[in-house]
C-alpha cells in the first residue's frame, strides 16, 4: 500500500466551537500549497488530516509524499506530521508491511519501542497486545535492536484508524500556531532591515493575512533598495502566502519634514505620517491591524514615549511582536525563515537617508502635535495614498522562479 501523510493540528484542536472553521482554513492552505506538486486527496478525522497521494506507483506516490513534506513544515497550524505506511486493518498485513517500511529508521537505531492508538475499538487487539506483537516482530526481523520504554532512539506508532491501519517512526515537528487567515488581516510596515520580516512570521504564525505597506524615497533610495524589500515579500510567502505589496512614495513628506520641521522631530513626525499612511492601506485591505518590527529601546524611535506618539495617531491596534525580543533572537529566527541574507544587503532605507544627529529620546505627544500642525501634511498624505503602487507576490510564482527555499 502506499505511503501517505498524517499532520496533527496542535493548539486548533482547543478551539471549540470555531474548530472546524480553522480546520477548513488549514485544509484550504494545505490545498493551496500542494496544487502544483500533483495530485492528493484529503480526509480529516480525529485531529488529523490525511493526505493521500494520487499516482499510479508507489514509488511515485513516495516522490510526492517527500516533496510535500518541506512545504508542510512552513504551513502554520500544523503541530506534528509524519510520513506514514497505509495498512489494511489486519495484524498480518500492518506486520509484514511494518519491516520494510521501517527500514532505514530501524537499521540506524539501536532501541526502540512500539505505541499503539486504537480509535477505531472494534479492531480485535487491544493497544497493549499490538504492541508487544509488533515488537516481538520487529525484534526478530532487526536482531540488533533493544526494546527501550523510556528513551528509545525510535518509536513505531501504530494508529488503527477508521479506513486503515497507519504506521510511522518519524514524527516530525510542524510550524505550530495557527492557519493563516483564522485571525484576520494586517498591514505589516515592512522595511528592509532585519527586524520587520521577522515580525510578520510571527503574526502569520498567530493566524493573520499579512498586507506589506513599503515607504520609498527615491532617488535617496534606489530601484536595488525597493527590489531588495520586494525580495523580502517573496522570501516570507512560504510562511505566510501570497503577499499583496503597497510601495508608498515618502519623498515629499520627507523632503518637506527636512524643510519645515525642527530636527530633532524629524524621526517622530516621519513615523506618525508613516502611520497615518498606513490606516488608509489598512482599510482598503480590510485590516484590523498595523504590525511592525520595533523591539523597546532599539533606537530613538523605539522609546516608550516615541512609541507612544507613534500610537496615538493609529485608530488600530498595533502589533509589535519583537517588542520584548533582543537582537540577537531576532537574527536567529530570520535566519531560521531565510530572510537574513536579503535583510542584510546594504541598501539603504528612508529612515536612514534623513537620520537627525539628536532626535528627541523621550518626545512629549502634545508638543509634537504641535510641531506637526504647523505644516498642512494632509494633502501630501492623500498624495501618497494615491500614487501608491500595489503589487502581489504570489507563493507559487515565487517557487517557479526558485526565489523561495523549501
Ligand atoms: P528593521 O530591521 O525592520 O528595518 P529597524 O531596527 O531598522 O527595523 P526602524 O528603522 O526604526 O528599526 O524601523 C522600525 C519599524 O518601522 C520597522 O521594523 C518597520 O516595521 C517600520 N519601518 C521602518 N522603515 C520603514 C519603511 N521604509 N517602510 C515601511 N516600514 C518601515
Ligand atoms: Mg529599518
Amino acid at each position: 500500500m502506499r505511503e501517505i501523510i498524517l499532520v496533527k493540528y496542535g493548539e486548533m484542536a482547543l478551539k471549540g466551537a470555531n474548530r472546524s472553521t480553522f480546520e477548513d482554513v488549514l485544509l484550504r492552505n494545505i490545498r493551496f500549497r500542494l496544487k502544483r506538486l500533483g495530485s492528493f486527496s484529503y480526509a480529516k478525522a480525529q485531529s488529523t488530516i490525511y493526505i493521500v497521494p494520487e499516482a499510479e506507483s508507489d514509488d511515485a506516490c513516495a516522490a510526492l509524499v517527500g516533496a510535500a513534506m518541506p512545504r508542510l513544515k512552513k504551513i502554520f497550524g500544523i503541530a506534528a506530521l509524519a510520513r506514514a505506511r497505509a495498512c489494511e486493518k489486519d495484524f498480518s498485513d500492518i506486520a509484514a508491511q511494518a519491516v520494510p517500511y521501517l527500514h532505514d529508521a530501524l537499521t540506524a537505531a539501536k532501541t526502540f519501542k512500539v505505541e499503539a492508538k486504537r480509535a477505531d475499538k472494534a479492531f480485535p487487539m487491544k493497544s497493549p497486545q499490538i504492541c508487544a506483537e509488533l515488537g516481538g516482530v520487529l525484534l526478530k526481523a532487526y536482531p540488533h535492536l533493544r526494546v527501550n520504554v523510556t528513551e528509545p532512539d525510535v518509536t513505531v506508532t501504530v494508529e488503527i484508524r477508521d479506513r486503515n491501519a497507519y504506521i510511522h517512526a518519524a514524527r516530525e515537528k510542524g510550524a505550530g500556531g495557527l492557519p493563516v487567515g483564522t485571525a484576520g488581516n494586517a498591514l505589516l510596515l515592512l522595511s528592509g532591515g532585519i527586524d520587520s520580516p521577522v515580525a510578520a512570521y510571527m503574526m502569520a504564525k498567530r493566524g493573520l493575512r499579512i498586507t506589506a505597506c513599503h515607504f520609498a524615497s527615491p532617488p535617496y533610495t534606489s530601484e536595488r533598495a525597493r527590489l531588495k524589500v520586494e525580495q523580502l515579500c517573496e522570501k516570507l510567502t512560504p510562511w505566510c502566502g501570497s503577499i499583496a505589496f503597497y510601495c508608498v512614495p515618502f519623498t515629499e513628506i520627507q523632503e518637506e519634514l527636512e524643510r519645515s520641521c525642527p530636527e530633532e522631530y524629524f524621526t517622530i513626525l516621519m513615523r506618525r505620517l508613516m502611520m497615518e499612511i498606513a490606516q488608509e492601506i489598512a482599510k482598503r485591505e480590510d485590516c484590523g491591524a498595523v504590525v511592525t518590527g520595533e523591539s523597546l529601546g532599539q533606537v530613538a524611535s523605539q522609546t516608550l514615549q516615541a512609541i507612544a506618539c507613534t500610537d496615538a495617531v493609529s485608530k488600530m491596534p498595533v502589533l509589535r511582536p519583537l517588542i520584548g525580543m533582543d537582537k540577537v533572537e531576532i537574527i536567529d529566527i530570520s535566519r531560521r525563515i531565510d530572510t537574513y541574507e536579503t535583510s542584510i544587503q546594504p541598501y539603504e532605507d528612508c529612515c536612514t537617508v534623513f537620520t537627525p544627529r539628536h532626535p528627541k529620546l523621550r518626545p512629549v505627544l502634545s508638543e509634537v502635535e504641535e510641531v506637526q500642525a504647523a505644516v498642512d501634511f494632509a494633502p501630501m498624505v492623500a498624495r501618497a495614498v494615491a500614487e501608491t503602487e500595489k503589487k502581489v507576490f504570489a507563493l507559487h510564482i515565487a517557487e517557479e522562479q526558485g526565489s523561495v527555499t523549501l
